[in-house]
């Protein structure tokens, strides 16, 4: 767990939003992130709704280009790859969604669901494809019973597996899991956790993985980066940041979630008013209208650059 298996760099995501009849604004959905994700790792990646968490998912992916920024992935610069180039990337860089009833055709069996990628990237055909459908099956643990069946026969559990079955078919190096168990039943969301845990170590992934929810990238992530209106404002190792948080922000987060073992701050930190639109980022620090520890004019004019501290963590605070 060491060699950065895809950095990031200065990674910016402008949206153009029609403000009125005629006029249009600039949406900041990512604003110059610098990322390293080391191969074997999980590294999740937390914010609100609208911190643009998904949308760096969406970047690195190459659903998305960037506006600005670098993206490399294996040593090889992916930030403008096209055609054949691109798709073999796509082999290498998979994504769970977190709706498996809205990523699976509710008219095609499930063998066909998970048969698709291979077709299309590996030529498979006739009896080797459908071998491997059954050996992803199996790896998630669905038996070969499931291939002909269809979504609305599976519970929300099943149709989750039989997504990330699709996800690795291909062998990919890294996982994007984009919230992958908010849509499940509670009872069924330990279990799938636990399942992606073992996954992890069984086919030698890294895992990035999105989340809005601080007691579930605990359970299952080595690190942590947390966003805030397009910036990383915090990062470092999960046990570090959880027990011990530098940044105002990842403190009233982390106030708000029961965590066994994590010294959390004494008392919920409420914070005052919404989080502000992406179309008028505060300045300097974009988190200084609502930090209850601001420290002055410094944090509304000056932007706190992410600074390194002590055990690997990284900071964006003048505090
Ligand atoms: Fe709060 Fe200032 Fe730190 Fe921003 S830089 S989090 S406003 S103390």
């Amino acid at each position: 767990m060491s060699a950065a298996l895809l950095e990031v760099r200065g990674l910016t995501r402008h949206f153009r939003v029609r403000d009125g009849f005629r006029q249009h604004r600039t949406a900041v959905a990512v604003d110059g992130i610098d990322l390293a994700l080391r191969a074997g790792e999980a590294y999740g990646l937390v914010g609100e709704s609208g911190s643009g968490k998904s949308t760096v998912a969406r970047m690195i992916l190459r659903l998305l280009s960037p506006t600005a920024g670098t993206m490399v992935f294996r040593g090889q610069d992916i930030t403008a790859l096209q055609g054949e180039a691109l798709m073999r990337l796509r082999e290498n860089i998979q994504i769970v969604f977190q709706d498996p009833h809205a990523s699976l055709n509710p008219r095609k069996t499930i063998f066909f669901s998970v048969a698709e990628p291979l077709v299309i990237h590996r030529g498979l055909r006739g009896t080797a494809l459908q071998n491997r459908v059954e050996e992803v099956l199996e790896i998630v643990g669905l038996s070969g019973n499931f291939l002909y069946r269809y979504p609305h026969e599976l519970s929300g559990g099943q149709k989750q597996r039989v997504c990330i079955a699709r996800a690795v078919a291909l062998d990919p190096k890294l996982l994007v899991l984009d919230e992958p168990t908010s849509a499940l039943d509670v009872s069924v969301q330990a279990q799938v956790l636990e399942f992606l845990r073992d996954l992890k170590a069984r086919l030698d992934l890294t895992y990035l993985f999105i989340s809005h929810d601080l007691s579930v990238v605990r359970h299952l992530c080595d690190r942590v980066g947390v966003m805030y209106l397009g910036r990383i404002v915090e990062e470092g190792a999960v046990a570090k940041v959880f027990s011990a948080p530098d940044h105002p922000y990842t403190q009233s987060l982390l106030s708000a979630v029961p965590l066994p073992q994590a010294k959390q701050p004494a008392g919920r930190i409420v914070l005052s008013g919404d989080v502000p639109s992406p179309m008028a980022v505060p300045s300097g620090c974009a988190f200084h209208p609502r930090c209850p520890r601001k420290i002055g004019a410094v944090c509304e004019t000056e932007r706190p650059s992410l600074d390194s501290r002590p055990q690997g963590r990284r900071v964006a605070c003048h505090l």
